[in-house]
């Protein structure tokens, strides 16, 4: 796995197929999305080498639930007492309450989508032990506040994150941003 600064408070975890973003506030940890299944122990591991307690990772947002993404949530919540959150229709899925669709593809898609899945563990998504249905427009407590927007499509319950709080991105600016002298 890689492990990539992005900005000040984001790294990206890089998998040979899927990936986890893990975003650090001052005292706690979110990770969006978890990598295949099976990596919830490299995700810890790389928390820690981070300078960070596993247990300070507080939620596991999931952007939708293909393996690549969502693999690893069971497992990571598991170990560090996570919460995981997925949008409604994808966290049915997820809970085994409705089968997996089956992705629809392009033609042009189908190679690239048969060499990803080689690459792939051949393991079940673990379905987490629970999961927080989520909803288009409900605010996260991360980031100063992450917005979730539905993105239907790819799946379902496809989801986006918007971190609309004022500076929370930008490389090099503090976050929180310091206090205003009221002038
Ligand atoms: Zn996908």
């Amino acid at each position: 796995m890689d492990v990539i600064a992005l900005l000040p408070r984001l790294h990206l975890l890089r998998f040979p197929v899927g990936q986890a973003y893990l975003w650090h506030d001052a005292d706690e940890l979110t990770l969006v999305d978890a990598g295949p299944p099976g990596s919830g122990h490299a995700i810890a591991d790389a928390v820690t080498a981070l300078g960070h307690d596993p247990a300070a990772v507080r939620r596991v947002v999931l952007t939708h639930f293909h393996e690549d993404h969502a693999g690893g949530a069971a497992e990571l919540a598991a170990l560090t007492g996570a919460q995981v959150l997925a949008h409604a229709a994808d966290a049915a899925v997820l809970r085994r309450e409705v089968p997996a669709p089956e992705p629809v593809l392009e033609e042009w898609e189908r190679p690239l989508h048969a060499a990803a899945l080689r690459h792939l563990p051949v393991r079940e998504v673990e379905p987490p032990a629970r999961i927080r249905g989520l909803a288009d427009g409900d605010v996260l407590a991360f980031g100063g506040g992450a917005r979730v927007v539905h993105v239907p499509g790819h799946t379902d319950g496809s989801i986006a994150l918007h971190l609309p709080a004022p500076a929370c991105c930008s490389r090099g600016t503090p976050w929180p941003p310091p206090p205003s002298t009221g002038r």
